[in-house]
């Protein structure tokens, strides 16, 4: 009320300029007080606008100027009225303009705002960019690791380059002080430092596997930072480096097996290396996120390598060792192909030596048998003569074994009798069982063909054995033989599961039994029998001298024939039947043999004439050509003895019908005098040439007969079996066939 009467005494004029005043000054102070608000918003609302300060010092100059125009409205005074026109022009103005700019701050702080917004927006947006930028980079890394890697196993595929090469790598890639890899040692129980950056070969270091800061490093596939003065980070064997930031992170160690589980390493992993990073200890230097990435990536790149490397050294190791079992295998082959080839030789040649004593003891004997001799020493002579025979056994026993044991044996095809080779079998048996008091019967079937192609002689071998054990085994009754066509269901027996025959137009199978009433075999040693140097009963086998040999060479025989060989026995005392089967051949008509060798058996010969019959007998050896000369002179031949072959060919006459050559083994000269004998007489009227030999390979027997030799006949020869020989000459003018 004051104030209105001071300037009550101007009104109206000097009052209404007073009024405009007052107003105006109201209107200032309005302004000036909502631009600081306004300000206050601004700044609250933008985060990022900087020197707040200035705007809070703006905010209080402009709420200080505000404050003096309220004040003003108190302590207005009257002016000289030109003052009081300016003064109020003035204010007007400055009233219109502050409240123009309140008014506008209210429209301009939002789209000020916004671009605040707009511009962080932006801002993140660089930074994420930023962000990404470094994955691709980090990514870049990694590619260029694992190429890196993936090269260096191309190249080498060796551990140390792969480990070496990725320590150097990681080492310049990511600025490292020291990068070092710690691998499980063999007992699995410690780390050892295997390899680091700095030191190509670092000391023998190691630690136990069950420290704590391994174990955290192991319990996770990630990158562990761990503390510098951990033993795992101590990589300096000196004490006064301090190392700088140190991370480690472990390397999975797979092994072939590994691959066959599909969520590797997690599950089957149990093993792990560990690689140690450190930064450069002057630096500040801190990890970054993507360095870690990147070590990880390549942790897992270097255990793929190892595994690659692993899978390699062990197919290397498996190659080498391969190579090295060949090489003794070879060795060993070699050496076995020499014992072999070694022991052929000596039994050829033990065969030959001992047959030609064995031929003048055999020779001599039965000449001395023929003399004059009191009973006593007719006995003598006797089991000289019976010993001498079972040694000619053993010797062609054992020498038969070894060739079928190398497969050097190998079976004749030729066309014989069967039911004459089984009949002279009975006839060869049957003076032996008689004086045993026993039996022994053959039955042919009707439907058995009477020739067959084959090796006569082995199947005489394999029947003379399977009968002679029966007449050797056997006390009283004796010995049955059946001989029949194997049906086609006979054929498969339980007892031969391994045997399967071939059925074929120009084959049959002959299906032999021999039974008797002997002493029978334990079932269980059945089996056993057809080894070699095997006997069911040893006293019997001791009575019987026999070696043990004669059912092994028959079962290979048999098995050779394209058959098979069993026994059957009830049990001791019981009896027993021994079977086989052997495939023969049926012969075409052509093949048939006009006469049919026999073996002609001892003591059942009718004493041929053969005085005065011509023959020339050539021997280097002296004994063998007194031998020879004995047995033929005793036959009433009229011999002719020479040393030398050239004296043979030179002695052989037309009046001479035979010609005795001695032939062993290195002396090939006869087979020149056989040839030279064939070519002195052109075949006409030519003497018959038959080779006496020590050697029963069948190289010596093609090779004489090559040379024309008519027959070859194998030592030690008996007075008996000189007969034989000299009677098929003759009485038919030659020999059937070589024995
Ligand atoms: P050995 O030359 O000793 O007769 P084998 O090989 O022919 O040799 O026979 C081996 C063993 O089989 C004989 O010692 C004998 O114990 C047994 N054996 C063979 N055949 C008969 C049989 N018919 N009866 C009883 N035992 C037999």
């Amino acid at each position: 009320m004051e104030l209105c009467n001071c300037i009550e005494p101007l009104w109206p004029a000097d009052e209404l300029l007073m009024k405009y005043q007052y107003i105006s000054d109201f209107f200032i102070a309005l302004a000036y007080f909502s631009i600081p608000l306004e300000l206050i918003y601004f700044v609250k609302k933008s985060a990022v606008f900087p020197y707040r300060w200035v705007l809070v010092q703006f905010g209080a100059f402009i709420v200080l100027c505000g404050a003096t125009h309220l004040i003003n409205l108190w302590t207005f005074s009257m002016h000289t009225r030109t003052v009081a026109v300016v003064m109020t022009t003035a204010k007007i103005l400055t009233a219109v303009v502050s409240c123009a700019t309140a008014l506008m701050l209210v429209h301009i702080i939002p789209d000020l705002l916004s671009v605040k917004t707009r511009e962080l927006f932006l801002r993140n947006k660089a930074a994420e960019l930023d962000r990404e930028v470094g994955l691709i980079r980090t990514q870049e890394e990694t590619g260029r690791h694992v190429r890196m890697l993936t090269h260096e196993i191309r190249s080498t595929l060796d551990r140390h380059t792969i480990l070496k090469t990725t320590l150097v790598e990681l080492g310049r890639t990511l600025g490292l002080e020291e990068c070092a890899l710690w691998m499980p040692t063999r007992t699995g129980l410690e780390l050892q430092l295997s390899y680091t950056l700095r030191h190509p070969n670092p000391v023998e270091f190691t630690v136990p596997i069950q420290l704590p800061v391994i174990n955290q490093v192991f319990s996770t596939s990630h990158v562990v930072k761990i503390s510098p003065n951990a033993p795992i980070a101590r990589l300096r064997p000196t004490g006064k480096y301090m190392p700088g930031d140190v991370v480690a992170v472990r390397v999975p160690l797979l092994h072939l097996s590994n691959f066959q589980i599909h969520d590797w390493p997690e599950l089957s992993t149990k093993r792990y290396a560990l690689m140690v990073l450190m930064l450069p200890s002057d630096s500040a230097r801190q990890w970054h996120v993507h360095e870690l990435e990147l070590v990880e990536v390549v942790a897992d790149q270097v255990a793929v390598a190892l595994s690659h490397a692993a899978i390699l050294e062990e197919s290397m190791r498996a190659r080498d060792l391969l190579m090295e079992q060949n090489v003794a295998l070879d060795l060993a082959r070699r050496e076995a192909e020499t014992a072999v080839r070694a022991r052929n030789d000596f039994l050829a040649v033990m065969n030959h030596e001992m047959r030609t004593p064995m031929h003048a003891i055999i020779a001599l004997s039965s000449l001395l048998q023929e003399t004059d001799l009191t009973p006593e020493q007719r006995i003598m002579v006797e089991t000289i003569l019976k010993s001498s025979n079972l040694l000619a056994t053993l010797i062609n026993d054992v020498l038969d074994l070894s060739r079928l044991e190398d497969g050097s044996l190998q079976l004749e095809a030729e066309t014989f009798n069967l039911h004459s080779l089984l009949r002279e079998a009975l006839t060869l048996i049957k003076p032996i069982a008689s004086v045993k008091k026993l039996y022994v019967t053959l039955s042919l079937s009707p439907d058995l063909p009477e020739y067959a192609v084959g090796d006569e002689k082995r199947l005489m071998q394999i029947l003379l054995n399977v009968v002679g054990n029966a007449v050797k085994f056997t006390r009283e009754g004796g010995a049955s033989i059946t001989a029949h066509v194997a049906k086609p269901d006979s054929l498969r027996d339980p007892r031969a599961l391994d045997f399967f025959p071939i059925l074929s137009d120009n084959h049959f199978y002959l299906r032999i039994e021999v039974r008797d009433t002997g002493v029978g075999i334990n079932p269980p040693d059945i089996a056993k029998i057809f080894m070699k140097f095997v006997h069911s009963q040893p006293l019997a086998a001791k009575n019987s001298g026999g070696s043990g040999l004669g059912l092994a060479i028959c079962k290979r025989f048999v098995n050779l024939m394209g058959g098979q060989i069993w026994i059957d026995s009830e049990g001791l005392g019981r009896g027993s039947t021994a079977i086989f089967i052997v495939k023969l051949g049926i012969p075409s008509r052509s093949n048939e043999p006009k006469l049919a060798f026999v073996h002609k058996g001892s003591g059942n010969l009718v004493n041929p004439n053969l005085s005065g019959l011509k023959v020339v007998v050539l021997d280097e050896n002296s004994v063998g050509r007194m031998v020879t000369k004995g047995l033929l002179s005793h036959l009433g031949c009229d011999v002719l003895a020479v040393a030398h072959g050239d004296e043979c060919v030179r002695a052989v006459t037309h009046e001479h019908r035979v010609v005795f050559l001695d032939v062993s083994i290195p002396d090939i000269d006869t087979f020149e005098v056989a040839v030279r004998i064939g070519q002195k007489f052109l075949n006409r009227d030519k003497p018959i040439i038959i080779a006496l030999t020590g050697n029963t390979d069948r190289a010596t027997k093609d090779n004489c007969l090559r040379v024309g030799m008519d027959a070859v006949i194998l030592k030690p020869i008996s007075l008996d079996k000189m007969r034989s020989i000299l009677s098929d000459i003759s009485e038919h003018g030659f020999l059937a066939q070589s024995q």
